[in-house]
């Protein structure tokens, strides 16, 4: 079986338990090593073989697994954040099919989560916000016309843009133009949840200047939103006038 496992945004300790499971009994490894913590191959057993998949076509990538499959062997695809976004799983799953080889996901945290963790932010602030929207500029991969971040931005919902970090200028005339106000508040977050995470608090207007003054220029995410500001209203969830399925509004 090939699992695609999600390694989480860099913290050793968050991929999750089945995905370091698997990780120590793997007897083949291809890790995305642009992205995935080095650190996690010291759990592999002595004899696992490790490629970097940063070298390597997608072709050469199934090429490994299918010289090494076999019905027992537990071959793993290591990918960052959560397979499930940006990660090119699909194609993957496409030629393994092709070859008959099984394969099997292992979700991880994305560094959509990591970065509001260490932010303390929450993307649904009541009275801001009930959406999250992830997309990206555009760069070689095209962004469909209908999703250009210009018109995601009339919704002002919370943001989160991955793999943008060096078009800051275009990305923040495009969400000013589409309808966010200038001073909405944006933090970039760099290599959140690694020991050398830098996070920056900024607006949607000074984003560019503060990344070009950090020297950021690839691995941060980019989220603009209320949400990132203190005004909200209180969750209905645990109002003491609200009453729900398991616990009796407490009104005088
Ligand atoms: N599957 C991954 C995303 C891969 S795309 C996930 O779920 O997180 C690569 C982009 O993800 C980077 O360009 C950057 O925008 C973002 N990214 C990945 N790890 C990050 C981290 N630790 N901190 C900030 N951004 C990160």
């Amino acid at each position: 079986m090939v699992y695609f496992i999600g390694a989480g945004p860099g913290a050793v300790d968050l991929i999750t338990v089945r995905g370091m499971e698997l990780l120590k009994k793997a007897d083949v490894v291809i890790y995305a090593g642009s992205l995935v913590n080095p650190e996690l191959l010291q759990y592999t057993k002595g004899d696992c073989k490790i490629y970097n998949s940063a070298a390597m076509t997608l072709e050469e990538v199934i090429q490994v697994f299918v010289e090494a499959y076999s019905p027992e062997k537990t071959l793993v695809r290591l990918h960052t954040g959560d397979p499930s976004l940006y990660g090119a799983i699909k194609e993957q799953m496409d030629l393994l099919d092709e070859h008959g080889i099984p394969y099997s996901v292992v979700p991880g945290v994305s560094s959509f989560c990591g970065a509001a963790a260490v932010l303390n932010a929450e993307f649904t602030l009541p009275g801001v916000s009930q959406t999250v929207i992830l997309s990206r500029m555009e760069g070689r991969t095209p962004v469909p016309a209908e999703e250009d971040l210009e018109m995601l931005a009339s919704h002002k919902a919370s943001m989160a843009l991955f793999l943008s970090s060096a078009m800051l200028e275009p990305l923040s005339q495009k969400l000013i133009r589409g309808g966010y106000a200038p001073g909405t508040p944006a933090a970039i977050v760099y290599k959140a949840t690694w020991p050398d995470q830098k996070i920056i608090r900024t607006t949607l207007e000074a984003l560019p200047q503060s990344a070009a003054e950090n020297h950021i220029t690839k691995t941060a995410l980019i989220l603009v939103g209320g949400f990132l500001s203190s005004d909200y209203e209180r969750s209905k969830l645990y109002d003491s006038s609200f009453s729900h399925e398991f616990r009796q509004a407490k009104t005088s």
